[in-house]
């Protein structure tokens, strides 16, 4: 009864702790204290599911030692994984790994289905359709979230398509309902395993049919997308499992999923079916490309120009992140200040390769959080502003969403830097962005690129405008 007690206080608690840490997480300030708030709920739920095995009786689990052993023997091989993976990734390679873990979470969420379909547990019709529907998520969400790792690390390069797929992702789709089904009818008895196999089979193979298609600029929603999924998997096997701090944390999951999905989807100006169902993101769009030569200077001659103008917009973006340069930006930023020029910092939504990712890192640098204004809030400042600093931006900046319809980023919302008088990019040679199609911005009469890794680039500026002293 005590331990009952406990198990239950103990649901609600962490259940208190996961809602305090995601609201927590919404603000940068905060957000340290919210993942480790979240993560203090996870340790409570995890001891209170060991003290919950004790609460049953031992004649009604026979195989309790062996349980015992298998979940501490999981326990510790995950927490080594997942330690020594989160202190060594790189900030760049985050999501990839958040990817992966996200397919872990889809993935337990099918085991503990496929474990409650073959021991027989759901005891009524309601919670056996709950358990196949959890299942068909969750598979769906393991192998979606693997390619999708695969996609982000380069591993898979292309989008692979051929003609017919949509009817043939969808007669797996079908497939999977039908054995679904099939297992739902035949439950319980000896004919019912098999269906209960394909049909995981099939919800597998379709995560992986529906990723493959999608192009690298939607990676994105996909991820936000997945994340939904093993929230919404998750929680609906905590039901059937009795578990209410499953329950919860799923829903948590599911729901800030499903939000961050709707915002990601609107900030790329796309439909989630357009998402699924169409070829955004493939660089084998027939844009011709720009034509033109790009011109170049050194780095303490634009940091020189930038020294004597009265407004200078910066936009971030991957680059910035793979050189680690948010210091030196900063560095150079107060020096800017200092002389009394007028210093902003614009904020595309999908820029570098996770959500928040530019916050993250200027947040790390220690800039402060009033001279960084979101996409919708500072595109109309760039036609009256002197200059506009991209630094390892490429495809936010790329005009050719807004005019090219053959673009494969035709419809992706941008910043506005090519309005901007004087445009400097700071890259380290031709390469294109992460969509892979090129940018005119580049070729444009009021844009000079600064060639060379962020790091170097921004310290040559730095010497540059300490040299000249104060304006
Ligand atoms: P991009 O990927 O479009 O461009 C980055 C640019 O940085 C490259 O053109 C590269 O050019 C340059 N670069 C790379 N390394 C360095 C370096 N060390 N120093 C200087 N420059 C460097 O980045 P954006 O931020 O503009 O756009 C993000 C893209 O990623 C979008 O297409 C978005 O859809 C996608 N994405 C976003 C996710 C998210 O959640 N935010 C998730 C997954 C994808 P060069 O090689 O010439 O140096």
């Amino acid at each position: 009864m005590l331990i009952e007690y406990i198990v239950g206080l103990s649901g609600l608690i962490a259940a208190g702790l996961f809602i305090y840490g995601l609201k927590a997480m919404s603000s940068p300030v905060t957000a340290v204290t919210g993942i480790m708030t979240a993560g203090y709920g996870m340790v409570i739920v995890i001891a209170a599911a060991f003290l919950n095995l004790f609460h049953v009786s031992p004649s009604a689990q026979p195989h309790l030692t062996v349980n015992i052993t298998l979940a501490v023997i999981a326990l510790v091989l995950g927490c080594v994984w997942a330690g020594r993976a989160g202190r060594k990734v790189q900030m760049t390679a985050m999501p990839q790994m958040v990817a992966l873990f996200n397919g872990m979470g889809g993935g337990s969420a099918a085991a503990l289905a496929a474990d409650s379909l073959l021991a027989n547990h759901p005891a009524s019709g309601l919670h056996l359709s709950i358990t196949i529907i959890g299942a068909l998520i969750g598979s769906i969400s393991l192998t979606g979230s693997v390619i999708a790792w695969a996609k982000l690390d380069g591993r898979i390069n292309k989008p692979l398509r051929f003609t017919g797929q949509r009817i043939f992702n969808g007669l797996i789709f079908l497939a999977a309902l039908v054995l679904g089904g099939l297992a739902v009818m035949n439950y319980g008895t000896p004919a019912g395993i098999l269906p209960i196999i394909l049909f995981f089979a099939a919800a597998l193979v379709f995560g992986v049919c529906m990723t493959l298609p999608i192009g690298g600029a939607d990676m994105p929603v996909v991820i936000s997308l997945y994340n939904a999924f093993t929230g919404l998997a998750v929680g609906l096997e905590g039901y059937v499992t009795d578990d209410p701090a499953l329950m919860i944390a799923g829903m948590v999951v599911g729901s800030a999923g499903t939000l961050l999905t709707v915002l990601m989807a609107k900030a790329m100006n796309r439909s989630l079916t357009n998402v699924l169902f169409s070829n955004f993101g493939d660089a084998s769009g027939s844009s011709k490309g720009p034509e033109g030569e790009m011109k170049s200077v050194e780095p303490g001659d634009a940091a020189t120009s930038m020294k004597y103008s009265s407004s200078v917009i910066i936009v971030p973006g991957y680059g910035l992140a793979v050189a680690q340069a948010q210091q030196k930006l900063f560095e150079f930023v107060k020096i800017l200040m200092a002389d009394g020029i007028d210093v902003k910092f614009a904020m595309h939504p999908v820029a570098g390769r996770m959500p928040g990712h530019m916050n993250v890192l200027l947040a790390e640098a220690g800039v402060p959080y009033d001279m960084i204004y979101d996409m919708d809030d500072i595109n109309e400042n760039f036609a009256s502003t002197d200059v506009a600093l991209i630094i390892g931006a490429n495809d936010v900046v790329n005009p050719e969403a807004l005019t090219d319809k053959s673009s494969p980023i035709y419809g992706m919302p941008i910043l506005n830097a090519y309005k901007a008088h004087q445009v400097f990019v700071i890259k380290r040679g031709a390469g294109t962005g992460y969509s892979g199609v090129q940018n005119p911005l580049f070729f444009q009469e009021n844009t000079t690129m600064v060639y060379g890794d962020a790091q170097g680039v921004l310290s040559k500026m730095v010497e540059a405008v300490k040299a000249l002293g104060n304006a």
